[in-house]
């Protein structure tokens, strides 16, 4: 399990086909082999008339590998999942729905779209932990497209709005830990502070501008720098690294982000960003391939990760 391909090479070798992939479903499921949710049972048979799925000797009931994750019930093919999901994960730049049409070669753009969604889904953890010891906090602006398509052909002309987003970083050491950003409806203290109790744990300290947003923010330790323009990647370098990377890519990837999805492209930079040392377990938890069913050790390995 711990092999995890780091290149494309590797995991078509690894993943080739069908079967490949349903094995590795298996063996996720039941490391110790296979076990009857059911009555318990040891045994059982691959069916030959229903995809992926065992039957039980000794009391019949059926079990798909793919039982419980987002692959269940589709008609696209394990392979194509696996695929999408590994993109997704491990593409420093993310995988617009569009990108994953074309890379895939599959029928119909909807499909596609509809394959993204539901990997992106899995993009937000609500139990995730939040931010604890020394946490950069910052704000800034994100332009969006106000028209919802594509231009069609790189033609056509979209309007362009400006949205708040504020950001918190945990810095660890020389650099950055995890990260959170949120939409905000405005830079007023109230935005600030319903951020921070989502973002930050009761006790951390935040290290901000000298914004009057920020003091007396309840539950943190509160470390203003006031500081021009000019300086304020010097004080706060890595929530402005951050800011750099995400309108980077937001332009490169998407063509400009749209304002009724901002939350979701923030969550999936969020997600990849927080597991970029932990790619498998980023390709696990968008196919939804469930941390109960995973090895005990493995499991140990990347808790504190996957709550990231
Ligand atoms: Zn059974």
């Amino acid at each position: 399990m711990s092999d995890f391909p780091r290149s494309l090479l590797e995991f078509q070798r690894r993943f080739p086909d069908n079967t490949a992939c349903a094995a590795y479903l298996a063996a996720a499921r039941w490391p110790a082999g296979f076990v009857c949710p059911d009555c318990g049972g040891r045994r059982a048979c691959l069916l030959v008339t229903k995809a992926h799925t065992y039957q039980c000797s000794a009391c019949h009931k059926q079990t798909s590998v793919t039982a419980g994750t987002v692959m269940h019930g589709s008609k696209l093919s394990l392979t194509v999942w696996f695929w999408a999901a590994y993109l997704m994960a491990t593409h420093s730049n993310g995988m617009s729905a569009r990108q994953l049409w074309r890379q895939l070669g599959l029928g119909s753009y909807k499909s596609a779209w509809l394959l993204a969604a539901k990997l992106r889904r899995a993009m937000v953890d609500p139990e995730r932990n939040p931010l604890g010891g020394l946490v950069e906090v910052d704000e800034t602006q994100i332009s969006y497209r106000t028209k919802d398509d594509p231009p069609a052909g790189g033609g056509g002309r979209s309007g362009e709005g400006k949205l708040q987003v504020a950001a918190a970083v945990e810095v660890q050491g020389k650099g950055p830990g995890r990260v959170r950003l949120a939409v905000i409806t405005d830079a007023s203290a109230a935005s600030l502070r319903t951020f921070l109790k989502a973002s930050v744990a009761p006790g951390a300290t935040i290290k901000t501008d000298g914004w009057s947003g920020y003091p007396g923010a309840p539950g943190v330790i509160h470390e203003p720098h006031v500081v021009g323009t000019m300086a304020a990647h010097i004080v706060l370098p890595w929530v402005h690294r951050i800011f750099s990377n995400l309108k980077a890519w937001a332009l490169g990837v998407y063509h400009g982000l749209r304002k009724s999805h901002l939350q979701a492209y923030l969550d999936e930079f969020v997600f990849r960003f927080n597991r970029r040392r932990t790619p498998h377990a980023a390709f696990r938890t968008l196919l939804g391939i469930g941390t109960s069913i995973m090895p005990a050790t493995y499991k140990m390995l990347i808790a504190a990760e996957v709550k990231g």
